[in-house]
């Protein structure tokens, strides 16, 4: 099969993933192959790719947000069949008899395992995962559309209800990328009021389009303060600043897989109850309820395609906050 495999970190102008054939992975027990139709762009490869996230497996094959047909069931399958659409998101396995496992909180699992960094992912034509560990694809949904919910989606949907946001309260998002695109519509469809915060004027425009009520930079301040926040940029200076906007007992719910470091805080910034807290992965709970959700609004995810091979353009596009909404490989898409 064809994949773009990287061998060797780098930053993503040198373009280090690598066009291969590599032999065809064969379900083991318990586990299904998906021929893969598509597979969204995350900052998360990025950061797989340039080497911020320790490697885990060399070479390994990127992409954990992977829509496609199962083809291939391994032994002792039964809940899934050949011909089912479905969903691989960035949890790829938990050992489900741990503390967390037992407390609802897999997604801190110390045994997970991750898709396109502890696994071989989805930019690739086939890829493997356990059958327990992927998601039926609601059909209002084509397959590039699907992508983007199965980590932009599900993270965010994590994100916003860590943020313990209420009907008609204040909401702040920190970056508008692919996360952010979802999580306003979410929050509208809640009648939440949206404060968009970002640099790029094209995604001002964009959170405006999907009905931010306000839109600005992250040294602005909002014409209300907010009740909750989200910061999806990875940058620790906007830790003070959403703070700053930050109602008492608001939550700041930081999205990312890194951040740079945050700058000391003044404790009056913090006192009266306000909570920062960060999200780690999410559950298989939240990836069903967030499909259900998804499904019900309908979310619009917008998408920018590229083919398999251009995969490193793309992430440079990714990187430079050039890409619209979300971005897309199309692999064996009919
Ligand atoms: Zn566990
Ligand atoms: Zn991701």
């Amino acid at each position: 099969m064809r994949a773009m495999l990287l061998e060797r970190t780098a930053p993503a102008e040198e373009s280090p993933l690598i066009l291969r054939d590599v032999a065809t992975p064969t379900p083991g027990p318990g586990e299904i192959r998906v021929r893969v139709h598509a597979c969204g762009l995350c900052h998360t490869d990025l950061h797989t790719v340039e080497g911020d996230l320790p490697p885990h497996k060399r070479p390994v094959i990127p992409g954990h947000q992977i829509v496609g047909v199962i083809d291939a069931l391994g032994p002792g399958v039964t809940a899934r069949k050949e011909g089912d659409r479905v969903g691989i998101p960035w949890l790829h396995s938990t050992d489900g008899t741990c503390e967390f496992c037992q407390r609802g909180l897999e997604n801190l699992c110390p045994s997970a395992r991750f898709t396109g960094y502890d696994t071989d992912g989805g930019y690739a034509e086939y890829t493997i995962v356990p059958a327990d560990f992927c998601y039926p694809i609601p059909a209002a949904f084509d397959d590039a559309h699907a992508a983007p919910l199965l980590c932009a989606g599900i993270i965010g949907y994590r994100s916003y209800r860590l943020a313990t946001i209420r009907p008609g309260e204040n909401l702040g998002l920190y970056g508008f990328g692919a996360s952010a695109h979802l999580v306003i519509q979410l929050a509208r469809h809640q009648n939440c009021n949206v404060f968009v915060f970002t640099r790029s004027e094209s995604h001002r425009g964009h959170a405006r389009e999907l009905g931010a009520a306000w839109t600005g930079r992250a040294e602005d301040t909002p014409p209300e303060p907010l009740h909750a926040a989200i910061i999806f940029a990875p940058a620790g200076s906007l830790v003070r600043e959403a703070l700053r906007v930050l109602r008492k007992a608001g939550t700041l719910a930081l999205a990312g897989i890194t951040m740079s470091q945050i700058p000391a805080l003044d404790y009056a910034l913090l006192y009266e109850e306000r909570v920062v807290r960060s999200i780690a992965n999410a559950t298989r709970q939240d990836a069903r309820e967030f499909l259900q959700l998804a499904s019900e609004v309908p979310l619009q995810t917008e998408t920018q395609v590229f083919d398999l091979a251009e995969a490193n353009q793309a992430l440079q596009k990714l990187k430079k906050s050039e890409i619209r909404g979300a971005g897309v490989l199309r692999v064996l898409m009919p």
